[in-house]
């Protein structure tokens, strides 16, 4: 018998971990020649004229020119990823990428934890509003209205401090245009030159930019702290301003000369450090939690009036409102969740409009029905499944006591049936729970998205998701002894044994 045999199973599972573990980490750490020439840059390409994507699928941009150019210069091999713009952050702490590059404005607060290079581009944040607004002239118009912004944004600051203000968080800045254009908000805060390449170039009709700039911002590069390729960039950028290639970038995709720009930016001066804020993270998950219950409890009881419905109709002797029924559920199973979502919040409003009706759609409202459509479809299994569980026997000894189809119904085969029902119950509301988190695409803000907006101005994404993910935990297990305890409150031998005592 070979040495290996009879090493146990035990040890032979502990040396495939093993080896496992060894082939992950060299996956993982490549070799350090490779990296020195290599810089990860992340970037959102979703920000013209600063970074996008061509037609041809590569990426363009000011800001992308430039990376290369300095790539070049400073003799690193540029390599692009693309990453959510509030993504951007946590992954230089997590040291994912080596640097992005994203239009991202110097601030004080992201300075805490991070680095950045020698200011690149002098931009500043503008108003957008419908054209022909007449409220809406200036920043102090703002206060009570609704507001769309980018998250993670300074644009997103500077709406966070309007009295009143409505404030909805797209992942991206054409998003936010976009909601301004379809009319659901009353204006956007973004960066202005992104503002108007959007109505020039990529014309979005029907906007216009209102009053002075709000703020005076400087792009930088974005670094991990101590990253020891800082010298390296801004040594580059000071080369390219010199040797008017940075000069030539600019005329290439704003058209003039660029203005003057500061060696440090004036946002870093005398900035001192906030402590993190634990009771905002409090209230804020707190907040979302109830959303999160709120969402689920109202879709819940929509999807089983809708699920109910359905399942009698399962087992319904009509076979067209059968294979209706049929097909409704098979597609609510069988398409992901996160594509209804899209279909009902942003094709449902259009489709209605093409058809000449004045359609819009808030975001709960959209949110339920969305939610309970899909949990109709699951519950109207579970219930179809109970019902027939219960034995045939059941109906003929009821029919055989004189009792009507109803009354075995209520009486009879309903509360045999409930008992069958409730675990697979308790597994679609804790699903139900969890899918909630998926609406936060739609900008609503749930329990997930009040933690990612957190990370948006923090930048503690570990902490953060792990606080999100214990509140999750909480109202799972919640439910789930609420299931339980259900479940052996309606066990027959247990009312039986206390009859006993
Ligand atoms: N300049 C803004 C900021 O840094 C927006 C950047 C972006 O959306 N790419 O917050």
């Amino acid at each position: 018998m070979s040495k290996f045999r009879r090493l146990g199973w035990l040890n032979r599972l502990a040396l495939g971990l093993l080896g496992v573990l060894f082939v992950v980490l060299i996956g993982v750490f490549p070799s350090n020649s490779q990296e020195a020439q290599t810089l990860r840059v992340g970037t959102e390409p979703a920000f013209p004229p600063f970074e996008m994507k061509a037609e041809t699928g590569e990426l363009e941009g000011f800001d992308i020119d430039l990376m290369n150019a300095i790539g070049k210069e400073a003799g690193l091999k540029v390599e692009f990823l693309s990453l959510p713009f509030d993504g951007l952050i946590p992954a230089l702490q997590a040291n994912t990428i080596d640097a992005a590059i994203s239009g991202m404005t110097i601030t004080a607060e992201r300075a805490q934890t991070i680095a950045f290079s020698r200011p690149y581009f002098k931009a500043g944040l503008a108003l957008a509003v419908k054209e022909g607004n007449q409220e809406i002239k200036s920043f102090d118009d703002l206060k009570n209205k609704r507001i769309a912004v980018q998250i993670g944004t300074t644009g997103a600051g500077e709406a966070g401090k309007i009295e009143g203000a409505q404030v909805s968080q797209f992942d991206s800045a054409p998003l936010a245009l976009q909601e301004l254009a379809n009319g659901r908000v009353d204006a956007v805060i973004n960066d202005a030159p992104v503002t108007l390449y959007a109505i020039k170039q990529a014309q979005l009709q029907g906007i216009e930019v209102v009053g002075q700039l709000l703020t005076e911002e400087y792009f930088g590069i974005a670094l991990p702290k101590n990253s020891p390729n800082i010298e390296k960039i801004n040594g580059a950028i000071a080369t390219l301003l010199e040797n008017g290639t940075y000069n030539a970038i600019y005329e290439k995709w704003f058209g003039t000369a660029p203005p003057e720009l500061p060696l440090a930016a004036p946002a870093l001066e005398g900035a001192t450090a906030q402590p993190f804020d634990y009771g905002k993270l409090f209230s804020n998950l707190l907040v979302g939690a109830l959303v999160t219950l709120a969402l689920t409890a109202c879709s819940i009881f929509f999807g089983m009036i809708g699920g109910t419905l359905v399942a009698i109709a399962l087992i319904s002797p009509y076979t067209p409102l059968r294979w209706l029924c049929r097909a409704y559920v098979e597609f609510f199973r069988g398409t992901p969740m996160l594509v209804q979502i899209f279909m009902i919040y942003f094709g449902l409003p259009a489709l209605l409009q093409g058809l000449g009706l004045n359609f819009n759609f808030e975001r709960f409202p959209a949110a339920v029905l969305a939610l309970s459509l899909n949990s109709a479809a699951y519950l109207a299994e579970i219930i179809r499944g109970g019902i027939q569980a219960v034995e045939r026997g059941q109906w003929e000894a009821s029919e055989s006591l004189g009792m009507g189809s109803v009354e075995t119904m209520r009486y009879v085969i309903f509360p045999q049936a409930l008992r069958q029902m409730l675990p697979p119950l308790s597994n679609e509301f804790i699903t139900l729970i969890k899918d909630t988190s998926l609406v936060a695409v739609i900008g609503f803000e749930e329990l997930f998205r009040q933690g990612q907006l957190v990370v948006a101005t923090t930048y503690r994404a570990f902490e953060v998701y792990a606080a999100v993910a214990l509140v999750y935990l909480v109202l799972t297990s919640v439910s789930a002894t609420g299931f339980r305890w259900l479940e052996s409150y309606m066990n027959p031998l247990r009312k039986m044994s206390k009859a006993k005592a």
